[in-house]
């Protein structure tokens, strides 16, 4: 169970000022690898784009970029080196939502739930369902595999091992001298000790990573949109919480918006979107609301120290007064703000102290 001690450090981080925007302004807030979303997102607003418009537009840019490898092209891949993705967006104004899961080739998922939402009778479309309504709508099917993703995924294939040391992908026994068993170094000796050093971690640590980004206009409209690779080497198939309407994002537009990136599969099991929405609604502001979720996901575990540290997760609120806030599991996180003057981090309250 948790120490007294980080009871009370992270009541301290979420007792501390909290975001807020007096009502009436544009604001966006994202995960914090969304600088970019959030400014993007905040110039639609500000040339009077809709909220969804904006948050869509803000992450599609991160989907594009081949240097965030969490999201869209040049995301990891999953076990068989295919890059699979999750997206989903909620609009405020008329209470609809899309979703795509397991979605392959396509650069920009954001884009696609978006249609789903805004073309359909439906909600989701997974897999090769969501693959070809895209391309019913001229997406471009794309290979989303970088050569640097590529070389990851090959660096953490090889690197598994049978109990006898094996594995196939490596030479064999008829190897000229003898070098079955050259280390896996060896076996990349084109790349560069920085690549290498990169890739092995995330060989060893299969990370997760997304971008959640929300807004809120100057009407008092909001939007969210959550979109991403999910985690790395997974099996073919496997959706995480991003799409997952409620989890990875949820908006009621008399109450704010939520989102989340980390570890899925903990989200998934306390709903954790629209829990936050629901604690906002019964009257705990975005930081209080983000905490009691995480609090949720520790008792999952019984607030087992070793368990939980071999995962994180953060959530992000915005309250239709303009009020935000975010929230991690472990200390040292921080998320994207926007409000009208520049994209800044500000840092996450947390549950529990990382003690290094
Ligand atoms: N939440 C994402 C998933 O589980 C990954 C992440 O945000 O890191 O698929």
């Amino acid at each position: 169970m948790f120490s007294r001690r980080e009871w009370l450090l992270s009541s301290a981080a979420f007792s501390g000022a909290a975001g807020y925007q007096a009502g009436g302004r544009d604001i966006v807030i994202a995960s914090s690898n969304g600088l970019s979303a959030c400014q993007r997102a905040m110039d639609i607003l500000r040339s009077g784009g809709d909220t969804l418009e904006a948050v869509v537009e803000g992450v599609t840019l991160v989907e594009l970029d081949p240097g965030d490898m969490s999201v869209g092209y040049g995301g990891l891949p999953n076990e068989e080196g295919v890059v699979e993705l999750d997206a989903c967006v909620m609009h405020g104004p008329t209470r609809r939502a899309g979703s795509v899961a397991s979605l392959r080739n396509i650069k920009t998922p954001a884009r696609v739930a978006k249609l789903v939402m805004e073309q359909t009778d439906h909600i989701m479309l997974a897999g090769e369902g969501a693959l070809r309504f895209a391309k019913a709508y001229g997406f471009q099917e794309e290979n989303l595999l970088t050569e640097r993703a590529r070389l990851a995924w090959l660096v953490w294939k090889k690197s598994l091992r049978d109990n006898r040391g094996h594995n196939n992908w490596g030479p064999g026994l008829d190897a000229p001298d003898g070098k079955t068993s050259a280390s896996l170094r060896d076996a990349f000796p084109e790349v560069d000790e920085a690549t290498w050093a990169w890739a092995s971690e995330v060989a060893r640590r299969p990370p997760t990573g997304t971008i959640n980004c929300l807004a809120l206009n100057s009407k008092g409209e909001i939007s969210g949109v959550t979109t991403t690779s999910g985690l790395a080497w997974k099996i073919p198939g496997r959706v995480g919480d991003s799409p997952i309407i409620g989890a990875g994002l949820y908006v009621d537009q008399d109450v704010g918006a939520a989102g989340s990136t980390g570890r899925g599969e903990e989200n998934i099991r306390v709903a954790g979107a629209h829990t936050i929405v629901e604690n906002m609604r019964h009257g705990m502001e975005p930081r209080e609301a983000c905490i009691d979720a995480l609090k949720r996901v520790a008792r999952n575990y019984n607030g087992n120290r070793e368990k939980l540290a071999k995962f994180d997760l953060s959530f992000y609120a915005l309250r239709k007064d303009g009020q935000y806030g975010g929230a991690s599991l472990w200390s040292g996180r921080k998320f994207a703000v926007n409000t009208g003057t520049g994209s800044r981090h500000e840092d996450a309250a947390h549950l529990l102290e990382r003690k290094n």
